[in-house]
């Protein structure tokens, strides 16, 4: 005989508080009319958990001018500008990026910093605390740090913030979140940039209304996003994603994570740069002259990056084969490939990929800019504030 779960009043009302929470913070303003038809709640269930919300700060409530002809308009809600907020940092090999986002994805301040070399990891504790302090003297007096997120180039354990590998900051084993977490003396949340990107795309940028959907990034590394009917694949310990080092050919370049001929060897920034036939390292400038060049016709950056483009459209293929997506987004230096290269990308993947699995498949750039990871960093740590509110 099967025994009923037995769920507590207050545990229900903790999970429903969690449902409007979230509503208001993935679509901003919404009414209470929103909100009762969106969660499938009675009114007066709506009316006492957003009071509840307003009690704790989070929310303000107003009633908008003028109103329906058929009688009182419904209350609208919204997050409070000076509510709590969470600081998003991605920590790049070129630059570090901090900010105070709120409910709702609002960024109130924002600070990039320009690095001549990667930081350390404690130079990037000392960093990002610094940048906390600056940005909270920015926010109006009430508001609160209730969380902070962290985006890394990098293999990332979420469960206990260690940083594994990030091969380009030349991190390995860095139990990053307990430091920054002792540090900060918040709660903080580490995922990878391009798990992140996904995230952030799916939530608020190119693909918001989509289920299906592959993200890829590639600048000196590559990596990838996946999400699956709406939601981000992880993998047993936080691992997937790790399109980078997809192998292409057994025979190929050596990789850092110790296989050949990964993905990674044939697109990104060096094998851009080896293809242009250019001695320039990453990051000093050279990529981007390698694809203003490019944009000239002039050769031979032009040859290099539509030998990239057929790369690029050769792993969108498999990926396509694998996840039958309805859309791939690229970011960073792949997304200047599909400005410049866009027919010989398409015309690859055509070649590489089943027609059932491409169906109407588009190729995205992201709406978010170069900002994607770090949005998606402070996502990672609203999901901490909004299923731990109680
Ligand atoms: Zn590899």
């Amino acid at each position: 005989m099967s025994r009923a779960t037995v769920v507590r009043p207050e545990e229900i009302r903790r999970h429903n508080l969690s449902q409007v929470l979230q509503q208001i913070h993935v679509h901003g303003e919404m009414s209470r009319a929103e909100l009762t038809a969106s969660l499938g709640l009675n009114r007066s269930t709506i009316g006492d958990l957003v009071a509840d919300l307003v009690r704790r700060g989070m929310v303000d409530e107003h009633v908008p001018a003028g109103g329906d002809k058929a009688g009182r308009p419904s209350h609208v809600v919204a997050p409070r500008r000076d509510g709590p907020y969470v600081l998003a940092v991605e920590v790049e090999v070129e630059r570090m990026v901090t900010a105070a986002v709120g409910l709702g994805g609002r960024v109130h301040v924002r600070r990039e910093t320009p690095l001549a070399s990667p930081l350390s990891p404690s130079g990037a504790c000392t960093q990002i605390a610094r940048d906390a302090r600056w940005l909270a003297a920015r926010m109006p007096g009430d508001a609160r740090l209730v969380g902070v997120g962290v985006s890394v180039p990098g293999t990332v354990s979420r469960l206990d913030g260690l940083v594994v590998h990030a091969p380009n900051l030349g991190w390995r084993s860095v139990p990053f979140g307990a430091t920054l977490r002792q540090r900060l003396g918040s709660d903080v949340r580490i995922g990878n940039n391009a798990n992140l990107g996904a995230v952030a795309e799916h939530q608020r940028g190119a693909a918001r209304q989509l289920r299906d959907v592959v993200y890829v990034t590639g600048s000196v590394g590559v990596g990838g996003g996946v999400i699956v009917d709406g939601a981000e694949i992880l993998g047993a310990g936080g691992y997937a994603g790790e399109i980078g080092h997809i192998m292409l050919d057994p025979d190929g370049p050596a990789c850092h994570c110790g296989s050949n001929g990964c993905l990674e060897t044939f697109l990104g920034e060096h094998a851009l740069l080896r293809a242009a036939g250019c001695a320039g390292s990453p990051g000093s400038g050279a990529v981007a002259s390698v694809f203003s060049d490019a944009r000239l016709g002039r050769q031979p950056a032009a040859g290099a990056v539509a030998q990239l483009a057929v790369v690029l459209g050769r792993a969108l293929g498999i990926l396509i084969n694998v996840f039958n997506p309805e859309a791939i987004i690229v970011h960073d230096m792949l997304e200047e490939i599909v400005r410049l290269q866009r027919p010989a990308v398409e015309a690859e993947i055509a070649r590489r990929s089943k027609p059932e699995s491409r169906g109407t498949l588009r190729l995205l750039t992201p709406e978010l800019g170069r900002d994607s990871a770090l949005i998606g960093a402070s996502e990672l740590a609203f999901q901490a504030v909004v299923s731990g509110i109680e």
